[in-house]
């Protein structure tokens, strides 16, 4: 079955792809559209309807972010942005850290929510969640975004440091996947 997806992120797309090789992911040649959303649900949702007009058939998006306690849950929905408007994962990490210089409580989680879309409307939300807590320094090179910062205990790692297909044994966007191509499974 082929399934097309709206990001413009290779980190992500590359992720899809491990989650279901059973399936077809295509890419939807479309520019990003603006997200405006205040909730994951709501940007998940703006993506899906926004790239279904490119596309005939299942369009899946998903929008994720990292939600840090001694932050108040940010960045949150601002995760890709968190430092301006065209950050670098770096940028966004080394400011991460800085704002939690001294904090004694590191924990956070990555939350994914996916919006699966047809005939132009959503027919579906998926989400899926993973705990763990912030180093205060990045280790490793795998993955993208935060991932070197983020230190998930039952690894003894950070998700920067696990290969890919470890990540996607666990990850929040994994959880998301596989709630949402069993669906598609079943239609
Ligand atoms: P968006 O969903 O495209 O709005 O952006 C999500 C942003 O959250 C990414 O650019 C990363 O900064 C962060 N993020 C989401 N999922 C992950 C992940 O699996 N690893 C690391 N960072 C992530």
């Amino acid at each position: 079955m082929t399934v097309f997806c709206g990001t413009s992120n290779c980190g992500k797309l590359r992720e899809f792809r491990l989650a279901a090789p059973d399936f077809e992911i295509r890419p939807v040649e479309a520019a990003a559209p603006e997200e405006h959303g205040a909730t994951f649900e709501e940007n998940a949702r703006i993506k899906a309807l926004y790239y279904a007009r490119f596309a005939d058939g299942w369009v899946f998006a998903d929008d994720s972010g990292l939600e840090v306690d001694a932050l108040g849950g940010a960045p949150g929905v601002h995760s890709a942005r968190f430092a301006g408007p065209r950050a670098t994962d770096e940028a966004n990490n080394r400011l991460l850290l800085e704002r939690l210089a001294g904090a004694r409580n590191r924990s956070a989680r990555f939350v994914c929510v996916i919006a699966l879309a047809r005939g132009g409307e959503v027919i579906k939300t998926f989400r899926g969640v993973v705990n763990g807590r912030i180093l205060d320094a990045p280790r490793g090179s795998h993955g993208f975004g935060y991932d070197p910062l983020f230190f998930y205990e039952p690894f003894g790692c950070t998700f920067g440091e696990a290969p890919d297909e470890k990540k996607m044994m666990v990850s929040h966007r994994a959880q998301a996947l596989a709630e949402m191509f069993q669906y598609l499974r079943s239609q």
